[in-house]
Formats: structure tokens, sequence, C-alpha cells
């Protein structure tokens, strides 16, 4: 799978381009303010794009959905419960000091798990509230194979869970998402997280100090 990804100030966000060998088409997560990067990756690679898949709402995952759709002219998808979210986009920008122009409508919510194809490769939406309500994980798999590779958003992060206490964040209800979700997957799933580097389930499931293996622990995370 052709995987590019970009960050860049004030967030470092991770925005990507995932692409199919073969047939050359692929999808965008999360254009925010690295869109020209994504769309550089896309022209780089020769890509037919298919989908703008957004993982959630928040400003820093949605602020290049307008360049990018009107530069690729394809549908953007969101979960339904971050909807509230992403028309508010301005007032997001208004509480961190920063302008943001809002974004074109969503074009379709995930209704049910997908997959959203582009070539030989599909991406499996799950829904995994807590950081937001309508925080989704995409799992994204090849025809013929049960491997997946994870983009979880602001979900689970290299050594961190994200912060709840945003609008509609809930810190039991993202817990029960990374454990009952992203950890039934395999330790060796590489996982791709909206900022900083990637990890892999096994990794965080032995060592990350934020979930640990006992429900009833209570981490604070910062
Ligand atoms: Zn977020
Ligand atoms: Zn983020």
């Amino acid at each position: 799978m052709i995987l590019e990804t970009r960050a860049v100030g004030p967030f470092f966000k991770n925005g990507f381009v995932l692409g199919c060998e073969e047939t050359r088409q692929g999808i965008l997560i999360d254009p925010g303010d690295e869109v020209a990067d994504l769309l550089a990756a896309v022209q780089a690679h020769e890509l037919s794009i298919r989908y703008i898949l957004l993982t959630h709402a928040h400003i820093d995952h949605i602020t290049g959905v307008g360049a990018a759709k009107k530069a690729l002219g394809v549908p953007v998808g969101l979960h339904q419960a971050d909807n509230f979210l992403y028309e508010a986009v301005a007032q997001q920008g208004l509480m961190l000091g920063v302008r943001a122009d809002p974004q074109p409508a969503v074009d379709f919510f995930y209704e049910d798990e997908g997959p959203w194809r582009f070539g030989q490769y599909g991406a499996w939406v799950y829904h995994t509230p807590g950081h937001c309500p309508g925080g989704v994980c995409l799992a994204v798999g090849r025809d013929g194979s049960t491997a997946r590779t994870l983009f979880v958003g602001d979900t689970l992060f290299a050594g961190s869970i994200g912060r709840t206490d945003l609008p509609g964040g809930d810190h039991a209800t993202l817990l029960r998402s990374i454990r009952e979700v992203l950890f039934k997957f395999p330790d060796d799933t590489v996982v791709h997280p909206g900022h900083g580097a990637p990890t892999t389930i096994g990794i965080e499931r032995r060592t990350n100090p934020f979930v640990g293996s006992d429900p009833g622990l209570e981490f604070r995370a910062r």
C-alpha cells in the first residue's frame, strides 16, 4: 500500500494519503493545514482519489477538507455524531485563538462499517467515541488478507490517549473504545495516530500507562 503522512504547524496533526499500487486508486484521511502537501503526494504517486474520510471533526483534522474537495471532487465522509463539531469549526477556532473558515458540508455519514474501497484495498469504519462523540477508527486492509492498518484519529497515541475535556468527550467511553474495539486487533497491527509517531497495538497494550489492563484503573490523560 502507498502511504504518505504529512503534518504542519500549529497543530502537527497527521494527514494521510493511501493508495493502491496496482490501480492507483486512493483515499485521503483527515486533510488539515497540511492539505497542499497531501495533494502534492497524490500527484507524485499519480493517484485517483475516491474518498475523503474523516476520523472526527476537531478543527485540526478538517481545515483542509474544502481545499481537498475542490482539487479532487470526491465525497467527504464523517460519523454523524460529530457533525455538530464539523459545523462549528469557526467556533472551535475561536476557542483556540485561530481563524478557521467553514468547510463544505459533509457528503455522507458512515451508516455501516463499509468498506470504502480503493483498488485492492478497503477501509472499514469502527465507531470509537470518547475523545468526541463521532470519533471513528479506520481499519485498512488488502483483499485476501485479514491484516489491518489502523488510522485511529485522536483516540490512541504512542504512549498516550486522547483528551476527553472537550465538548462530547468522556473518559470512561474512550477507555472502553480502546479496550473493546482497538485492542481486539492483533498485537502486530500498526497504528497511525492523528498526532505523533506510529505504534502497534501490542506496544500500547503492554506499555500504554493510560489504558492499563484493569478496567478499574482510572488514570487521567493530560
Ligand atoms: Zn481531536
Ligand atoms: Zn487532533
